[in-house]
């Protein structure tokens, strides 16, 4: 995949850093197909760690695969009451997310945005003029880091949802993806962050 594309315009050192996040097995418990808000619990840590990067300048963003929209299994409706909870239990000032995306593709249509596409993180470093070189995509899954590492970004995993496949742990190491035990461990160990 080619690397995003930077507004050339900005200066250097201005640009913001961003974190594009997983939600289900990094900032909510993994439900498979959560769809109901009383489902919605957040992973130990998560708030003070979104907080911590927030006060030190990292704009954030959801990237989450909802194939259960595709399938049928839940309504976008169902989705926003989801969203709205994890806003409710995480209590910080609006705006949390700069953008959220929920790609809704079934795993055998065409991808456009769902992950390992990287097609969102790359709009979204070019219109908002996000310094990618200090920008992650952290999830649960292998096809998280893959977006991140397909957008140019770098990109983490965790273990705090989806349990690693095989050959998982392999490819992490292969492409220098540091593997943490949760996203509060991601910000405190590679970015730095005291909460
Ligand atoms: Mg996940």
């Amino acid at each position: 995949m080619l690397a995003p594309s930077l507004p050339a315009a900005t200066p250097p050192g201005m640009r913001p850093p961003a974190l594009f996040l997983d939600r289900d097995g990094n900032l909510i418990e993994d439900g498979h197909h959560t769809s109901r808000p009383e489902q919605v619990r957040l992973i130990p840590g998560v708030r003070d760690a979104l907080a911590a990067a927030l006060g030190s300048g990292y704009r954030l963003f959801i990237l989450t695969n909802q194939s259960g929209i595709g399938r049928g299994f839940f309504t976008w409706e169902d989705y926003h009451a989801c969203h709205r909870r994890m806003l409710e239990l995480l209590a910080l000032p609006d705006p949390v997310f700069t953008e959220v995306k929920a790609a809704t593709e079934r795993p055998d249509e065409p991808s456009e945005y769902r992950k390992p596409s990287p097609r969102f993180i790359q709009e979204c470093l070019e219109r908002h003029g996000l310094d990618g070189s200090r920008s992650w995509m952290v999830g649960d899954r292998r096809t998280d880091w893959e977006a991140g590492l397909n957008a140019g970004i770098r990109g983490c995993g965790v273990r705090s949802g989806a349990p690693f496949k095989e050959g998982d742990e392999a490819h992490a190491a292969a492409h220098g993806v540091p593997i943490h035990r949760s996203f509060p461990d991601f910000v405190r160990i590679e970015l730095g962050l005291e909460f």
